[in-house]
């Protein structure tokens, strides 16, 4: 198939719905998406129909509604179009109202005590400003799951209620610059980090199957040191799949671009062209999906947990993040003309009052188990918010701020509303590679997100932050008598009160650690600390006020989190204990015994037998080191059962459950690099990492 007729072709697109709805449908249709109204049932119908004879001719027979519960997967229930006739046989039929509207029987989905069983089930919303789309033979529908009170119990809703946010109050700002701007629209291309593996690896490490990454092993000889892999030449087993992974992605309308090697071995990235937030998110989940799917088909397992071997880089996802106007202007695009500038200008520094304010929300958006391994690890951004401007942008913000002239490459002065900005430079060398949220020029990248993550929360977050400091300004603005004086006098107040945040060098530094704290930013290594500050009275004011998430909400998402996040230490420290218990401890003693049989023959020979009795006495060591771990594992995770509430069960995980994981693994990885390949019972980390030809 041509290009041209294999992209979208699993996609009931704007296109496809001009070429099949009655004309006057399809206005109607864009009219409501346009102006958020829902749409009438007698449209919808219609729509309904058109949906459905599309797919019955590509050889569907089920639908479903496609949402994204609190477990930050995706989750779908299919029906099939099939209703009975009289005369004994079935017709296809497909309505408007199972278009809009879908209950199912979804009551096992964490709600945070949202819904109570007894209570009525959630029901799923149609989201028609993402297109529906055939994945397996079956047509999904892009929705929102919601109580029957309309409490949101999905990432979707609260991104849909941001991005309006973010809308009205931008617009209410621009309209002050003297824009016609009616709609302003979060755009975002996440790229997307994840490691292949042999499936035949894979399958004979509990671990990765259970945990999605290594509860055990020993740094392979060979690791990342050589950076050969980054951007290296894909091998064809590799190749191979991503063709065919890129050709799947397409059909479903997925704009995947780039794809190359990354640092680790066996660790690779894929980008698509960015799009709007909601639609990104959707086609985020799928790519995730599909990735595993096709990995699949060339027995190869995909790993998306954001540290599936220690000792080697992790995966992240990094969240580019745009505000483009419906005239299609990006409004983080540095201007043309002095009035640009003005805008421009002030927009970064909203910017880094937002990031300012809201460290904490940032951080949780980018909490979890997995991520806690990765954050801060000399990979990726430390846990502490921080953001890259550049040394020009700063210099010029800083220059406003103190009334001071710029001067770098040229002597200018920054008369704001009245001068050119000076061009600054964003090229490849000035760009930082270590922070947790850089100015790429036109874009912001947050980079503290894990692989597995759905970019949802970040966006949220990113999206309301920035509506509140968009309401801020505009409403100083509108009363002032001197808009470029009010302009410049923003400015100067964010740049003290806020300028901390700004950091242009190198974020892995201990250095770093230190200044963040000096400057009072906040440090959260792990997710239990992020948790605890989520319903803090600031962040239930500022999504209130917004209509992002009621009180309710939020604190059902701390609980569903807290909790997932305790199950999940839980399933580790049961699957170390498990893997301990039943393979390497014994494995290590089949290897013992052998040696002391050696010991004792070796003697019997005449010899001293000392150095095998050393490494008998090295394992044996080792040995009673993970026992005592084993024990002390077994008494944190009972302790843990035993806490009164999930967050104190939390606290347990990190200050007692964790420690012990990590004491157990050091001795069984000890153990490993003293015992004979042919004893030790799992695929190791080379020939995991490895595993691939
Ligand atoms: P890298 O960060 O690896 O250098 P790129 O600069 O090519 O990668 O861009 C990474 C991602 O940023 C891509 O998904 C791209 O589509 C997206 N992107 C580019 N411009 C924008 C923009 N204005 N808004 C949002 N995302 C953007
Ligand atoms: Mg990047």
């Amino acid at each position: 198939m041509v290009m041209s007729e294999l992209f979208g072709s699993m996609v009931f697109s704007d296109r496809v719905m001009r070429e099949r709805l009655p004309e006057d449908t399809y206005k109607q249709f864009k009219d409501c998406c346009d102006h958020d109204r829902p749409l009438p049932l007698d449209t919808a119908n219609v729509i309904a129909g058109a949906m459905k004879d599309w797919a019955v001719e590509k050889g569907v027979t089920h639908f479903t509604h496609w949402f994204q519960p609190m477990t930050g997967l995706s989750a779908e229930k299919h029906d099939s179009f099939i209703t009975p006739t009289e005369d004994g046989g079935v017709i296809m039929e497909f309505s408007g109202k199972e278009l809009i509207k879908g209950e199912p029987d979804a009551s096992s989905f964490p709600s945070g005590g949202l819904r109570a069983t007894f209570e009525a089930r959630g029901y799923t919303a149609w989201d028609p400003t993402s297109y529906a789309f055939i994945k397996d033979g079956t047509l999904c529908i892009p929705t929102a799951f919601c109580s029957y009170n309309g409490q949101a119990l999905d990432k979707k809703t609260p991104l849909l209620r941001s991005m309006e946010a973010v809308s009205r109050e931008g617009v209410k700002l621009l309209h002050l610059f003297g824009r016609k701007t009616k709609k302003l629209i979060s755009a975002v291309g996440p790229e997307q980090e994840y490691f292949l593996i042999d499936s035949k690896a894979f399958e004979k490490r509990r671990d990765l199957m259970y945990t999605g990454r290594t509860l055990f092993g020993a740094r392979p000889p060979k690791g990342q040191e050589l950076e050969d892999h980054y951007f290296g030449a894909i091998k064809p087993r590799v190749a191979a799949f991503m063709k065919d992974l890129d050709e799947e992605l397409w059909k479903l309308g997925v704009l995947a671009k780039t794809k190359h090697n990354e640092v680790a071995p066996a660790q690779h990235e894929l980008a698509p062209i960015y799009t709007t937030v909601n639609v990104a998110t959707d086609q985020n989940q799928l790519t995730m999906e599909i990735m595993r799917k096709v990995a699949a088909k060339h027995g190869m397992t995909c790993l998306l947990h954001e540290k599936p071997f220690a000792g080697v880089n992790g995966s992240g996802k990094h969240n580019n993040w745009s505000l483009v106007t419906n005239f299609g202007h990006n409004i983080f695009e540095p201007g043309k003309s002095p009035a640009d500038n003005a805008q421009f200008l002030l927009i970064v520094a909203l910017m880094i009052a937002a990031v300012d304010k809201h460290q904490d929300l940032l951080r949780i958006s980018a909490a979890s188990a997995g991520n806690d391994h990765r954050l801060g690890a000399n990979e990726a951004p430390p846990a502490i918010v921080s953001m890259y401007l550049g040394d020009e942008l700063t210099g010029i913000l800083d220059a406003i701020a103190d009334g001071r002239t710029y001067s770098k490459r040229a002597a200018c002065e920054v008369e704001i509303g009245v001068h050119v900005l000076p061009k600054f430079a964003m090229d490849s060398t000035d760009r930082n590679r270590t922070s947790p949220l850089a100015f790429t020029g036109n874009k912001f990248e947050f980079r503290m997100l894990g692989s597995a993550f759905s970019i949802a929360d970040t966006n949220t977050v990113l999206n309301t932050i920035m509506a509140e400091e968009f309401r801020l300004a505009a409403e100083e603005l509108s009363a002032a008598k001197d808009f470029n004086a009010c302009i410049k006098d923003i400015i100067r107040r964010i740049m003290k009160a806020h300028g901390r945040i700004v950091f242009n060098g190198n974020n892995y530094s201990s250095e770093w650690v230190q200044e963040a704290e000096r400057r009072g930013l906040l440090n959260l290594p792990t997710t239990v600390d992020c948790l605890e500050l989520l319903d803090s009275a600031e962040n239930i004011a500022l999504f209130e006020r917004h209509g992002v998430l009621t009180a309710e909400e939020i604190k059902s998402r701390k609980d569903i989190l807290i909790e997932n996040y305790c199950k999940l230490i839980t399933i580790e420290g049961n699957t170390m204990l498990d893997m301990a218990e039943k393979d390497v401890l014994p494995a290590v003693t089949t290897y013992e015994k052998e040696l002391a049989k050696t010991v004792n023959s070796m003697k019997e020979a005449g010899f001293a037998g000392m150095p095998q009795k050393n490494l008998l006495r090295t394992l044996n060591s080792l040995y009673s080191d993970a026992v005592k771990a084993v024990e002390k594992l077994k008494a944190a995770m009972a302790e843990g059962k035993d806490a009164s509430d999930w967050m104190s069960y939390g606290r347990i995980c990190r200050d007692k459950i964790i420690p012990a994981m990590n004491e157990l693994r050091a001795a069984a990885d000890g153990m490993e690099l003293h015992t004979a390949k042919k004893y030790w019972p799992f695929p190791t980390y080379g020939d995991l990492l490895f595993s691939v030809n």
